[in-house]
């Protein structure tokens, strides 16, 4: 197998398995229990607490953990208090759909949603963002990085036109946590969102940033029954979760500069290795200037679920794993203008720290040959 599916998911880095081990068979306590085992593993959630919090640049008390990024932007679009003076959201048509369907919920409580185009790049004009953001947006939430296409937006810029029209600013960190570098306080945002099993953590955790005197001001709950995180994410916190998120994204940052070098170079081999005169190949988004490891690829006539099940051995996607199933076209795609016909003969490769030049050099070969094999069976 080979596994190129690293925005969807990624391997559990054995030093975070090795971190939560303990976690399963002695400090297994629940964090809230008064009790001295209870008290070990919430010693052990407040110091993965404060090494996030030193990692991201904020303070520990600006971090609220949740099952994952799903639940960090929901809890941000659903969870905003508005004011009537301010019912507007402002987000962009290729957000993760956690983002999409929450703005649509906001929207049947009587919330305005702009949904700002993106260029066939995948980026956000900052003057377009401009002009729509006015005095009666309440929250703007762009992504830091796609996970189609990889793209990167302009954040810092975006936030900063957000606060001077006195918006609050959301960010989807997920896919530039551990990829490139991300620091809330140079981004300047009042929300972040982040996700432990895209940066070689477990599944099943993650992170909203909620700046110092915002969080209660400006959010409600989403869920009820109980008082952990502030009363904002109520329910039994994932103490192994927690200790192999915050492993993860120590080892992440560590080694950011290594990996992302040779990230580049793995996918360097591999363009140029699919790249042939036979079989016309389109590679989208901004490629250079986007996330090291994605690569989304358009091989037109040949449908990327055709592509994908005549090659069991190698593992890539034909958009975001969360809308794989559906049979649309990815509503990134089509918001960058592909056409319906490409956008359905496009796959994602997304390279992570654990794959080989051997494995580039393969899955290449095999996605070549295989893609050359069905254009000659459809009568290309
Ligand atoms: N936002 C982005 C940009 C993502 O790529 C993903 C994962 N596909 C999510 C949010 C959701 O993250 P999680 O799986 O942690 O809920």
């Amino acid at each position: 197998m080979i596994y190129l599916d690293n925005n969807s998911t990624t391997q559990c880095a054995p030093e975070a398995v090795a971190a939560m081990l303990s976690c399963f068979s002695t400090n297994y306590a629940n964090s809230a229990s008064a009790h001295s085992m209870g008290r070990l593993a919430k010693t052990a959630v407040e110091n993965a607490r404060e090494e996030l919090a030193a990692l991201l640049d904020c303070a520990p008390t600006e971090l609220l953990f949740t099952s994952g990024a799903t639940e960090s932007n929901n809890l941000v679009i659903q969870g905003i208090k508005t004011v009537e003076s301010r019912n507007q959201i402002v987000t962009s048509s290729i957000e993760h759909k956690s983002i999409l369907e929450s703005c649509v919920q906001a929207e049947r409580a009587n919330v305005h949603v702009n949904y700002l185009p993106v260029d066939t790049c995948g980026r956000v004009s900052v003057e377009t963002a401009d002009n729509i953001i006015n005095d009666k947006t309440l929250l703007v939430s762009i992504h830091a990085a796609n996970n189609e296409v990889g793209t990167i937006q302009p954040v810092q810029s975006l936030a900063k036109r957000a606060h001077q029209r006195g918006a609050l600013f959301h960010c989807d960190a997920t896919q530039a946590l551990g990829k490139v570098p991300f620091s809330i306080s140079e981004a300047g945002v009042d929300f972040a969102s982040f996700s432990g099993h895209k940066i070689y953590g477990p599944k099943g955790i993650g992170l909203l940033f909620a700046r110092h005197g915002t969080v209660h001001k400006t959010l409600k709950p989403i869920h009820f029954g109980g008082g952990q995180e502030q009363g904002l994410r109520p329910g039994t916190l994932n103490v192994a979760g927690i200790i192999g998120f915050a492993k993860a994204a120590t080892l992440a940052l560590s080694r950011l500069a290594a990996d992302q070098l040779e990230i580049r170079r793995l996918r360097e081999l591999f363009t140029n290795e699919v790249s042939t005169k036979q079989l016309p190949v389109l590679f989208n988004g901004c490629r250079d200037e986007g996330l090291p490891g994605t690569i989304s690829l358009t091989i037109p006539g040949v449908p990327a679920d055709m592509l994908i099940s005549n090659m069991p051995d190698i593992c890539i996607s034909t958009g975001a794993a969360c809308t794989a199933g559906a049979i649309s076209p990815s509503h990134v795609l089509l918001a960058m203008g592909m056409s319906r016909e490409d956008a359905e003969c496009t796959v994602r490769i997304s390279i992570g720290r654990y794959n080989t030049e051997a494995e580039m050099l393969l899955a290449a070969a095999c996605i070549k040959d295989t893609a050359l094999r069905l254009r000659m069976e459809l009568g290309i």
